[in-house]
């Protein structure tokens, strides 16, 4: 297999898919030379196969808003691989969603899941609906349009939605409630699900603190302590909120915190109080992250990112390419020596390349933010069982699943001289599993 060339039939063929190119070439540039060891792979072309997902559904979404108007929006679930389980990938409402993110989420997914260590195949779903002002009501009759067309293609065993940006629980919620209705079963399909009907305890807090949890394994490498590390964070959703409480509460500072309208930057770091205020303001009134400037008088950097300030470790927890080549330069000169991602793919190629040359300790969202999908797989087997673990059970469990990512990015990613690359490990050993389990399967 020659990576340029896969590359360059995937850009004749899906030329108007820019992310999803993107992330096909991090990962082939990294796989190469471990997929050209093994020339059976070549004989099944099993590259192509794994870049380019089994099936795509997309659809028409109308609902009626709060004025009785009749709105229109896209719909799409990726079912990308299900090679070592079923399909499995969050749902993502914002205006931006298009085919090609989609496609880059469950390509992405796809690897991520196999690093978990357990049984789940890759998808990614989502609309061009923003849930950004609009109703409770709203909201709910979207969710109910959308899964009474994406119900029939998913299921317990089949595949699994839960939530990403612009879908928490109660998104998670009313699309459950509709499945149910629909399928007439009540088996989980769905995760990050209430705690009353089926969700597991550490769910919401798993992507944010099983970052913290790898950027821990990481540390230790160097035997760098947390306590007292400066940390620059993006974002102020799911992922972000938990990151920051988890750092807090380990003794870190967090100086900064955002949204797509701009960046509260708080020097002496932000407290608890102040973190249960960002909490409230997204989570219950949904406001603006400037309104935490204006309540605690802080600096407010509007339509500005996180990476121009001092830092140790940044933390990006937004979205996709929201951290470019400069702002890597500045993180680098600001004396950043360690980057662990939240968000998927928010480093650009540039960034990446910046990092991974300097030598920092650089973990991308593929091993960083696996927490998230993990909890959700031990939110399956809860399911499964028809029992609850305790939020200590769940925890720990996320804690080992942290360290087992991390060794096999070790494994698979450390250089002759001693440097680890996180990219090719992640992306080597979540490869090799998946290519086994095709090639055990036959063509499919
Ligand atoms: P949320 O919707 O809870 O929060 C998203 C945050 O990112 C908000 O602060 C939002 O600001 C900001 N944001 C979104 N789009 C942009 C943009 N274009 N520019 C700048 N800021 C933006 O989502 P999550 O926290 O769940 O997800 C964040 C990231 O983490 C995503 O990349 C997601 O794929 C990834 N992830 C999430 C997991 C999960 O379990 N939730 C699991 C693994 C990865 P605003 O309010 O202004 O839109």
């Amino acid at each position: 297999m020659k990576a340029t060339e896969v590359l360059n039939d995937l850009k004749r063929r899906f030329p108007n898919e820019p992310e999803y190119l993107q992330a096909v070439e991090e990962v082939l540039s990294t796989i190469e030379d471990a997929y050209n060891e093994h020339p059976e792979f070549d004989r099944y072309n099993l590259i192509e196969r794994l870049c380019i997902p089994d099936r795509i559904f997309s659809f028409r979404v109308s609902w009626v808003d709060d004025k009785g108007k009749v709105q229109n929006n896209m719909g799409y679930r990726i079912q990308h691989n299900n090679a070592i389980g079923p399909y499995k990938g969050g749902i993502r409402f914002h205006s931006s969603v298009n085919q090609s993110i989609l496609k880059f989420l469950a390509f992405e997914q796809t690897f991520k899941n196999s690093l978990t260590t357990l049984a789940m195949g890759g998808g990614k779903g989502g609309s061009d609906f923003s849930p950004k002002g609009k109703s409770d009501m709203e909201i709910m009759r979207f969710c109910q349009a959308f899964i009474a067309e994406l119900w029939r293609h998913i299921g317990p065993d089949t595949d699994v939605p839960a939530g990403d940006i612009g879908v928490g629980g109660r998104e998670v919620g009313f699309m459950y409630g509709m499945y149910k209705k629909m399928a007439r079963e009540n088996t989980g399909t769905f995760t990050g699900k209430g705690i009353e009907f089926g969700g597991s305890l550490v769910r919401p807090e798993a992507t944010g603190y099983g970052n913290v949890y790898f950027l821990l394994n990481m540390l230790a490498t160097r035997n760098i302590d947390i306590k007292g590390k400066t940390v620059a964070i993006s974002g102020s959703g799911n992922v972000a909120t938990y990151t920051a409480k988890k750092l807090l509460s380990l003794g870190a500072k967090v100086v900064t915190m955002s949204d797509s309208n701009g960046t509260i930057y708080v020097p002496e770091g932000i407290s608890e109080e102040q973190l249960d205020y960002i909490f409230k303001l997204k989570n219950i009134y949904r406001g603006r992250i400037k309104e935490f400037a204006d309540e605690y008088g802080c600096e407010y950097f509007d339509g500005g990112r996180p990476w121009s300030v001092k830092c140790d470790i940044a933390m990006p927890s937004a979205t996709q390419n929201e951290l470019d080549g400069d702002d890597a330069k500045m993180l680098l000169a600001n004396g950043c020596f360690a980057v662990s991602e939240g968000a998927n793919m928010p480093s650009t190629r540039e960034a990446v390349h910046e990092f991974i040359n300097s030598k920092i300790l650089y973990a991308p969202g593929k091993a960083a933010n696996a927490g998230g999908v993990s909890v959700s797989g031990l939110e399956m087997a809860q399911n499964s069982q028809k029992l609850v673990w305790t939020a200590e059970e769940v925890d720990s469990k996320l804690k080992r699943i942290m360290s087992d990512i991390h060794t096999q990015c070790v494994k698979y990613g450390k250089n002759e001289d001693g440097y680890t690359n996180y990219v090719k490990g992640a992306n080597v050993a979540g490869f090799m599993k998946v290519a086994k389990a095709m090639m055990g399967q036959g063509i499919l």
